[in-house]
C-alpha cells in the first residue's frame, strides 16, 4: 500500500523556482478566480428569493452582477490556467532532462541491472505520470483546495453551526465514498494484472506458435488460453459490478447528506439563526464544494500513482554514476599520445569474488597490431572495458604511455582510444553526422575519416552523399556498409590505439573484402588490439595473445602457434578462427 507521503514530490520544488513570475502571476489569477465562488454564492442567496418574490427589477439586477462575476472570473481562471501550465510542463521537462543526463553518467554495472526496457519505461511512462501529477497540482489541486476553503469559509461566517453539522457529515460521507472507492481500485489493479498475464500468454503463444505446432499441442494451448480469458472476464466483470454499484451508491450517500443539511437547516431558520437569503447562499455554496471535493479525489488516486512513478524514478538517482576524474588528473594531449599499452596483474572481476581477469600481464608496443583469441567468456570484451576505463581494476594497473588510466581524464582517454563495437551500431541521422558523432568536425576530416574506413566510395554514390539520413538501427545499409561507416566513427579523432571487435557474422566476399581493406587503413600507424575472429586478422597481426579463463595461456605468431600444438591449434581446427572466411 502506498503511503500518501508529498516527501518525493517537495524535493521537486526547486524545480520550480525559475518560473515564479508566471507561478506569481498564475496565482494571483487563482485567487480572485476563487474568491468569485463566494460572491457568486452570495448572490445566489439574493436571486432566489427574488425569484420567489415575483421582483423581477431585483432579479435583473442580481443576474447582470452574476454575469459580470462569472465574466471576470472566466477571465481569471483563463489567466491562471495559460499562466500554470508552462511552468508545470517546464518542470516535468526539467525532471526528464535530468534523469537523462544521469543516465548517460551511470556506471556500467548499474546500467546493465537496469534493463533497457525498464529504464525507457520509466523515462516515458514514469515520467509522464510524474508530470501530470505536477500538472495537476499547480493547475488543478491547488485551486480546488482553495476553492475548498474559501467557500467553506463563506459558510461557516453564514452559519456557524449549520457549518459544524455540515463538517461532521461531510467525513462521514467522504469515507464511506472513499471506502467504496479503494474497493474498485482493487478490483481495477486485479483486472489490470489479468490483462498484462493474457498479453504475457499470447506473447509466449504467437513465438512459439511453430513449436507448439510442430509438437501438435495446439489442444492444450487453446485450453490454457480459454482459461486465462476467462479469469480475464471474471476480473473485468467483478470491477464492473463494482462500478455498477459504485454511482447509485455514491449519489445516495451525497444526495442523503445534501438532505441532511437541508433538514438541519429549515431548524436554523426556525430557530431565527438564518434568514431565507442566507440560507439559499448556503446551499449554494454547498454545492459549490461537490466539484473541489471531488477533483480532490481523483488527483489524490493520481498522486498515489504519481508517488510510486517518482520514487521509481528516483531509484535511477541513487544508482552509482561513473567515477569522476581525480583533481589531479592528467591533461592526454590528443597529437601527442603515442599508443603503448601496458597491463601489470590486473585482476578484475565484476563480482569483486569472481574474478574475470587473472593477474594479466600485457604489453602492447605503440603501433603493434595484437590479436585476441579465445572462447567465448574468456575476458576479452572484459579487457577492452578496462581500456577504456568502462570498469577499473581491482588489482594491478592499465597503462597507457606509462600513465595509469586512472589519473587520465575520462574524455581525453576515450579520445585517444577508440572503439569499434561487434555490433556496427549507428545512431540514426545523416551520415555525415553518424561519423562525426557529436564531436566537432569539418567535412574535410569526415571525408578523410570516411577514406581510410573505405567508405567514401558508396557514400559519395549516394543521391545525397554525406547528406544521407541512416534510419534508425541503420536499416537502410548493409552490415559491411555500417561496419565501415563504425571504422569511420572510430578513426575521426585519430586515436593512438583502435579497439576493434571483429564482427563474427559473416560477410559476403565482396563486403569481406571492402571492410577488410577499411580495417587495413585504419589500422595503419595505430595501436591495435582485436578480438579476432578471422583467420586474415590473425596471420596479420604482430603477436597473438591466448586467452582462457581470464588468464594468457600462450602468445606469439600465427605460424610460432600452430607449430607448437597448443590451445590455439585446436581453436583454429575447432573453427573458432574461421579458416574459411577468405
Ligand atoms: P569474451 O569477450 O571473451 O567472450 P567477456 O569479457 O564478455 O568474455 O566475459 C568474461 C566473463 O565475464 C564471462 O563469464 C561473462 O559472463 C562475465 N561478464 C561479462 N560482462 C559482464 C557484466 N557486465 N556483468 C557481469 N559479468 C559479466
Amino acid at each position: 500500500m502506498l503511503r500518501p507521503s508529498t516527501a518525493g514530490f517537495r524535493r521537486l520544488l526547486p524545480l520550480l523556482l525559475p518560473h515564479r513570475r508566471a507561478l506569481l502571476g498564475g496565482g494571483l489569477c487563482m485567487l480572485v478566480f476563487v474568491a468569485c465562488w463566494p460572491l457568486l454564492a452570495w448572490l445566489a442567496g439574493q436571486l432566489i428569493p427574488a425569484i420567489g418574490a415575483g421582483d423581477l427589477p431585483r432579479v435583473l439586477r442580481v443576474i447582470g452582477l452574476a454575469l459580470g462575476v462569472f465574466m471576470v472570473q472566466k477571465l481569471a481562471q483563463f489567466g491562471q490556467d495559460s499562466l500554470l501550465a508552462e511552468p508545470a510542463l517546464l518542470v516535468s521537462q526539467d525532471l526528464r532532462r535530468q534523469l537523462f543526463a544521469r543516465l548517460q553518467r551511470l556506471d556500467f554495472g548499474a546500467l546493465e541491472k537496469l534493463s533497457a526496457g525498464d529504464l525507457t519505461y520509466r523515462l516515458t511512462e514514469d515520467a509522464d505520470r510524474v508530470g501530470e501529477v505536477i500538472y495537476k497540482t499547480i493547475q488543478d489541486t491547488t485551486p480546488s483546495a482553495l476553492q475548498l476553503v474559501v467557500v467553506f469559509g463563506y459558510m461557516v461566517w453564514l452559519d456557524w453551526p449549520l457549518s459544524l453539522a455540515t463538517l461532521v457529515l461531510a467525513p462521514v460521507v467522504a469515507v464511506l465514498v472513499s471506502v467504496f472507492g479503494a474497493r474498485v481500485m482493487q478490483a481495477a489493479e486485479r483486472s489490470q494484472k489479468q490483462v498484462s498475464e493474457l498479453a504475457g500468454l499470447l506473447g509466449e503463444a504467437i513465438g512459439g506458435l511453430p513449436l507448439v505446432r510442430a509438437f501438435a499441442a495446439e489442444p492444450w494451448l487453446q485450453q490454457r488460453f480459454e482459461e486465462e480469458i476467462d479469469l480475464h472476464r471474471r476480473a473485468r466483470y467483478r470491477t464492473q459490478q463494482l462500478l455498477a454499484l459504485q454511482y447509485p451508491v455514491v449519489g445516495f450517500l451525497e444526495a442523503a447528506g445534501i438532505l441532511a443539511v437541508l433538514l438541519i437547516g429549515a431548524a436554523r431558520i426556525q430557530a431565527g439563526g438564518l434568514d431565507a437569503q442566507g440560507f439559499s447562499s448556503y446551499v449554494t455554496a454547498l454545492l459549490m464544494l461537490i466539484d473541489p471535493i471531488s477533483h480532490l479525489t481523483t488527483n489524490f488516486n493520481e498522486f498515489q500513482q504519481g508517488q510510486a512513478s517518482l520514487r521509481r524514478l528516483r531509484e535511477i538517482e541513487r544508482e552509482p554514476v561513473e567515477a569522476p576524474d581525480r583533481p589531479d588528473a592528467l591533461p592526454l594531449p590528443l597529437g601527442q599520445v603515442a599508443g603503448r599499452l601496458e597491463l601489470r596483474e590486473v585482476t578484475f572481476g565484476y563480482a569483486p569474488d569472481q574474478p574475470v581477469l587473472r593477474g594479466l600481464d600485457l604489453t602492447v608496443a605503440a603501433g603493434q597490431v595484437v590479436a585476441l583469441v579465445g572462447p567465448s567468456g574468456a575476458g576479452k570484451s572484459t579487457l577492452f572495458s578496462l581500456l577504456l576505463r568502462f570498469n577499473t581494476a581491482q588489482q594491478g594497473q592499465v597503462l597507457l604511455d606509462g600513465h595509469d588510466l586512472a589519473g587520465l581524464r575520462a574524455h581525453e582517454l576515450r579520445r585517444a582510444v577508440a572503439l569499434v563495437p561487434q555490433q556496427s551500431s549507428v545512431f540514426s541521422g545523416t551520415v555525415a553526422e553518424a561519423i562525426a558523432f557529436g564531436r566537432p568536425a569539418s567535412r574535410e576530416q569526415i571525408r578523410e575519416a570516411a577514406r581510410l574506413a573505405n567508405a567514401d566510395g558508396f557514400i559519395e554514390a549516394l543521391p545525397q552523399g554525406y547528406d544521407s539520413r541512416i534510419e534508425e538501427r541503420g536499416s537502410n545499409f548493409s552490415g559491411g556498409q555500417l561496419q565501415r561507416l563504425a571504422i569511420a566513427r572510430a578513426v575521426l579523432g585519430n586515436p593512438a590505439v583502435l579497439l576493434l571487435d571483429e564482427a563474427t557474422s559473416a560477410l559476403d566476399a565482396e563486403a569481406e573484402a571492402a571492410v577488410q581493406r577499411g580495417l587495413d587503413q585504419a589500422m595503419a600507424g595505430r595501436t591495435v588490439l582485436v578480438i579476432a575472429h578471422r583467420l586474415a586478422t590473425v596471420q596479420t597481426a604482430d603477436r597473438i595473445v591466448v586467452l582462457e579463463a581470464g588468464q594468457i595461456i600462450e602468445q606469439g605468431s600465427h605460424g610460432a602457434l600452430m607449430a607448437s600444438g597448443g590451445r590455439y591449434r585446436e581453436f583454429c581446427e575447432r573453427q573458432l578462427i574461421h579458416l574459411g572466411s577468405d
